[in-house]
């Protein structure tokens, strides 16, 4: 089963020999509220709920806690790093987290680790220990210390930025003179260090320009398309983009932001801030929860705006959640932004008038003025769900997972009347599924790293939801890919190949024609997103990477009087092709550009040098920039 636990909640009920009406029920019920009320009903019948969000708590021995930290420092100063480590995560767990000796003994634990060569632990602490109650006039230490830790771990951008906060907070140390004079030197020294390892790790791939822009200007409908398109409607597709005017590869079609991101695991430390999402390292947790993290105290400030305040005391609990535990917390921290900005009233009244049955396939998810934008919550919550086509299996469980993440809600003391409780619910049962199939499914353009430089195969790091790119319909042979860096939380998507005017804008929903046979991509698109691919690839049956056509021939050449001048392009291309590497292919985009176009124009796909030319575009327009750079000097480091 693609879901944890999905068992869950059916297998209580299939122990109390009720299951099998229980399906039958709640299959009678025709509205999300019912279903929702019918379930919580259930949940408490059974006793499914949890009774408090008490978890065992360690009381607080000041003396103990003080005492344990003082013997650390004494193996400390012993160089007994390891016992001296012991002793202060003791001395942690004894201690209450908002008092001075707590923040002290995580400093004092960060050096010990930094000693035993443990930089990422030392910088976790270090970093800990600044957003605890750290005193402040002895900060500059954590930030030399956290400066240190990075330059050794490869992070020297880093470093040269926290060993200029430690600077700065020189002035208000009590330190004498002649002491901070050979501090500053020694700070200045190891950051210059760093800037000479990044300028001698110059990024030899050229990095596109960052003021992208839209082909024609921002839609007037639908800001984040190009003005060069428009929504229509195909009998087998439904609605779909289409160019109004021809497009050319490389031109810009869509730069959207996500309405909702998160990580995508707890391995992978990326701010947990919507409207940040940078990858980072050692980020500063959330002193209370400590299960999300932060780049920096801004982020967290603007995260609990956004309501983790409201989130912050359960999200131990949903974690506990069965489902995708990343998704039922993205739920939670939308339902939460919303509820925020509208209040109860607003978003109930909302959710409630929103009726799957009620929507016009052509205009779901744009406003009363006719817009439709990524950042509006209806557009949002009215994105397609193939809501009609969930199992009742399925749509139980995600029910029952709505059921105990309002619980635990109330139970943290949000406060919510009773004549709203079926409302909110149902949301959160609506929002569990537009996330299911349109961020977790659908991952393919959310942000992502390379392990390896060369590597084309790339890593999902977190759940994105694209309101304006899950317009763009699925084709085996797209004609439009994203581009950029590939771990930004902004998403632009360029053409890859030339687009005729009237053609359909088309991205690939995961699979394309050269990977995979026609069976397996079918059988992708039907399990994934029920829906039966029509795309020229399908339809023609193309065949796979290794039985395409690779030479000209009066088969594949559509006009015959331009015969001798793609032969002769073709073959500077194939010389092209062994000359240049793939890290310059961005310097040749306009190259690449024109020999796709002239190919389109006069050669039958699919022709090896066309699928060729159309990977090398690819991987032109993107970029996976690795941020850590090592040098050799950190090896002689003290
Ligand atoms: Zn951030
Ligand atoms: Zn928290
Ligand atoms: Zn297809």
């Amino acid at each position: 089963m693609e879901y944890d636990n999905f068992l869950h909640y059916s297998s209580r009920l299939l122990m109390a020999d009720v299951l099998g009406d229980v399906y039958v029920a709640f299959s009678k019920l025709n509205s999300p509220n019912s279903r929702f009320t019918f379930t919580r009903d259930l949940l408490r019948k059974h006793k499914m709920l949890v009774k408090t969000l008490d978890v065992d708590m360690k009381y607080d021995h000041p003396i103990v806690s003080e005492s344990l930290r003082q013997r650390g420092n004494e193996l400390f100063k012993a160089k007994q790093y390891k016992k001296a480590v012991h002793a202060y995560t003791k001395c942690l767990a004894v201690s209450d987290s908002n008092t001075e000796c707590y923040a002290l003994a995580l400093a004092n634990r960060s050096a010990a680790y930094f000693h035993m060569s443990e930089y990422e632990l030392s910088l976790k602490d270090a970093r800990w220990a600044m957003v605890s109650n750290y005193p402040s006039r002895l900060e500059y230490k954590l930030y030399e210390r956290v400066g240190n830790a990075e330059r050794m771990l490869g992070f020297v951008e880093l470093a040269m930025q926290d060993y200029a906060v430690c600077l700065s907070r020189l002035d208000e140390v009590d330190m004498s003179a002649g002491e901070k004079l050979k501090f500053r030197a020694t700070v200045k020294k190891a950051a210059a260090e760093c800037k000479k390892v990044l300028t001698g790790h110059k990024r030899t791939k050229k990095i596109p320009r960052a003021d992208e822009q839209l082909v024609g200007g921002k839609n007037k409908n639908i800001p984040a398309l190009s003005a060069f398109v428009e929504l229509g409607m195909s009998k087998n597709m439904g609605r779909g983009v289409y160019a109004t005017r021809d497009i050319n590869p490389g031109d810009v079609v869509a730069i959207d932001e996500p309405y909702i991101c998160g990580p995508i695991s707890d391995n992978i430390e990326i701010c947990h801030y919507n409207g940040c999402m940078k990858m980072g390292f050692a980020l500063f947790p959330c002193p209370k929860c400590l299960l999300v993290s932060y780049c920096n105290k801004d982020c967290m400030n603007k995260a609990n705006k956004d309501g983790h305040y409201l989130e912050c005391p359960i999200m131990y609990f949903i974690k506990l959640t069965p489902g995708i535990t990343r998704m039922n917390e993205l739920a939670m921290k939308w339902f939460l932004k919303d509820y925020l900005k509208m209040g109860l009233k607003k978003y109930c009244s909302i959710v409630n008038n929103f009726s799957i049955s009620k929507i016009d396939p052509q205009t779901r998810g744009f406003d009363e003025t006719g817009k439709y934008k990524s950042d509006t919550f209806l557009t949002a919550y009215s994105l397609d769900s193939s809501e009609n086509n969930v199992s009742i299996d399925i749509l139980f469980f995600f029910n029952c997972i709505a059921v105990d993440m309002l619980h635990y809600l109330i139970l943290s003391g949000f406060k919510i009347p009773e004549c709203y409780i079926s409302s909110v619910g149902a949301s959160l049962v609506r929002i569990l599924i537009v996330l299911d199939l349109n961020c977790r499914k659908l991952n393919i353009n959310a942000p992502s790293i390379s392990f390896e430089e060369k590597s084309q195969v790339t890593v999902v790091v977190a759940l994105t939801l694209y309101p304006t790119i899950s317009l763009f319909n699925h084709s085996c042979d797209p004609n439009i890919k994203r581009s950029g860096e590939l771990s930004d939380r902004i998403r632009v998507m360029k053409a890859v190949q030339p687009i005729p005017k009237g053609t359909q804008l088309c991205c690939s929903y995961g699979v394309i024609f050269r990977g995979f046979v026609k069976e397996s991509r079918q059988d992708v698109c039907k399990t994934l997103f029920d829906f039966k691919c029509y795309c020229e690839p399908c339809i023609k049956n193309w065949p796979i990477c290794h039985y395409i056509p690779n030479r000209l021939s009066t088969l594949n050449i559509l006009n015959p009087s331009m015969a001798d001048i793609v032969s002769s392009e073709c073959k500077k291309f194939v010389e092209f092709t062994k000359l240049v590497k793939s890290e310059d292919y961005s310097e040749h985009l306009n190259y690449l550009y024109s020999f796709i176009k002239l190919l389109f124009a006069n050669v039958k796909r699919p022709f090896e040098l066309y699928e060729n030319c159309l990977e090398m575009i690819t991987t032109a327009h993107t970029i996976n920039s690795n941020k850590m750079y090592f040098g050799e000097t950190f090896i002689n480091m003290d």
